[in-house]
């Protein structure tokens, strides 16, 4: 038997969203983790809670980078590329 090794996305079992923004645990008195986004390997995303560039777990991650927040937006937003410009 040829066992398919099919894991499971951990995170669309329990319907929840994988964070995608920034660590927020406290390290130190004065500093906050570094970590700037959850899940650095994307594949790693569905098979752990725990972030794999901190090892922290994914609910001390925001759920959205402030930066992804803005491109997406801009995306949202319209779509059209500087067409303003009218000669
Ligand atoms: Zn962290
Ligand atoms: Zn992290």
């Amino acid at each position: 038997m040829a066992a398919t090794q099919q894991q499971p996305n951990i995170w669309a079992q329990m319907e929840y969203v994988p964070p995608r923004g920034p660590c927020s645990q406290k390290t130190s008195m004065v500093s906050s983790c570094a970590c700037y986004r959850f899940m650095i390997h994307p594949l790693k995303a569905a098979t752990s809670f725990d972030c794999d560039g901190c090892g922290h777990h994914a609910s001390f991650h925001r759920m959205e980078s402030k930066e992804e927040e803005e491109v997406t937006r801009r995306w949202k937003s319209g779509g059209n590329f500087e067409r303003k410009c009218a000669g």
